[in-house]
C-alpha cells in the first residue's frame, strides 16, 4: 500500500500529545506562519492540555483550533484554549455548526454518554473535501462516518500521514454509536475503512494509542473486529455499554452500583442500548456490564463500590 518508506520521522513542524483513553491525543502544528492544533482532549484535563499547547508552543499564540469530530474526549479543551488564547479561530465539522451555535447537548452527545463538556464557540467550518494548511503543509478534511457520521479524518498526501481520529485505531476503532440509536454505523464504518485503505499512507496517527505504521494490519484488524460486530448489533451495544461505563470510571474514578443501574434506567444511550439490544433489567445489565469490566482487569468491585482500574 505505502509507496512511501515506513517510519520516517515526524516532519519538524509537527507534534503529537499522545494522551490517554478520556483525553484524545492532540496534535500540534507549529508553521513559520501559523500554528493549529487538531483536538483538545476532555474537560478535566483541559488546564494540562493548556499547558501542553502553551509549553510547545514557546511563547507564540494558537492560530487555529480544529476537531476531527465533536464528541467530549476531543472537544473538551476548546473552552479553556479559546480562553488562554482569544485570538485562536476554532473549526469543526460543517455538520455540527447548528448544534454548537444553539449549544444543543442532546444533539452534541454529551447528554445522552453523560460526559461533560465546557461550552465553545466556533468561527469556522470545515467540510469533506476542504484543504488546510497546518504547520505549513496541505492536510485535505475527508469524512470518516462510522464512529460518528459527521466525523472528519485529514490526510496530508505530500507526506503519507491520517490523522483518524476514531475512525482507525491500531486496534480497533471508537464505537460504532449510531447503531446503537438504531441508525446505520456498521456500512458507513466499513466505506471508511475502505477510503483509507486508498489512500498512500507511511504513518496514522490516531485519536487514542500510539502512532503506527502498519496501516494494512491496523485495516486488517478494524475490518475483521467491525465484522464481529456487525454479524451480531449486540455485540456492538455490550462493546459500547462497557467503554461508556469505562469512560465514566476513568472521570471519576469509583462509582456506585445503584449509580450504574440508574444509567441503564435513565441514560439515553446506555438504557437505550439495553432496551433495544441486551434485554433484561436495568440491575441485570449493571451487574453484568460491571462484571465484564473486573473480567478486564478494567475495575476493582468492592461491595457496592465499583473501582477504576488499570
Ligand atoms: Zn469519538
Amino acid at each position: 500500500m505505502s509507496a512511501l518508506p515506513p517510519a520516517l520521522p515526524l516532519p519538524p513542524s509537527m507534534r503529537v500529545f499522545q494522551r490517554g483513553w478520556l483525553s484524545a491525543n492532540n496534535i500540534l502544528f507549529i508553521g513559520d506562519d501559523a500554528t493549529a492544533l487538531i483536538d483538545s482532549g476532555y474537560a478535566i484535563h483541559a488546564a494540562q492540555t493548556v499547558a501542553l499547547v502553551e509549553a510547545a508552543l514557546n511563547g507564540r499564540p494558537l492560530d487555529l483550533l480544529a476537531n476531527t469530530h465533536l464528541h467530549s474526549d476531543h472537544c473538551g479543551g476548546n473552552a479553556a484554549l479559546q480562553a488562554h488564547y482569544p485570538h485562536c479561530v476554532t473549526a469543526i465539522p460543517v455538520g455540527e455548526a447548528r448544534a454548537v451555535a444553539a449549544w444543543d447537548q442532546d444533539a452534541l452527545s454529551y447528554r445522552a454518554t453523560g460526559q461533560q463538556c465546557a461550552r465553545f464557540t466556533f468561527q469556522r467550518t470545515i467540510a469533506p473535501g476542504d484543504v488546510m494548511t497546518l504547520g505549513d503543509l496541505s492536510w485535505q478534511a475527508l469524512g470518516a462516518p462510522g464512529h460518528d457520521p459527521r466525523s472528519l479524518v485529514f490526510y496530508c498526501a505530500h507526506q503519507g500521514i491520517l490523522l483518524s481520529a476514531d475512525a482507525l485505531w491500531e486496534n480497533g476503532f471508537g464505537v460504532i454509536f449510531p447503531e446503537l440509536e438504531g441508525e446505520s454505523g456498521f456500512t458507513e464504518a466499513a466505506d471508511t475503512l475502505d477510503m483509507i485503505a486508498r489512500l498512500d499512507l507511511r504513518l496514522v496517527i490516531p485519536g487514542h494509542g500510539a502512532p503506527f505504521t502498519d496501516v494494512a494490519g491496523a485495516l486488517a484488524r478494524a475490518r475483521s473486529r467491525l465484522d464481529y460486530l456487525r454479524a451480531d448489533p449486540r455485540r456492538n451495544a455490550d462493546n459500547a455499554v462497557k467503554v461508556m461505563l469505562k469512560f465514566l470510571l476513568l472521570e471519576r474514578r469509583h462509582i456506585t452500583m445503584a449509580e450504574v443501574v440508574a444509567l441503564f434506567e435513565t441514560n439515553q444511550l446506555m438504557a437505550g442500548a439495553r432496551r433495544r439490544f441486551l434485554g433484561g433489567e436495568a440491575l441485570q445489565a449493571a451487574e453484568r456490564t460491571a462484571a465484564a469490566l473486573v473480567r478486564a482487569g478494567a475495575a476493582r468491585r468492592e461491595g457496592d463500590l465499583l473501582l477504576n482500574h488499570d
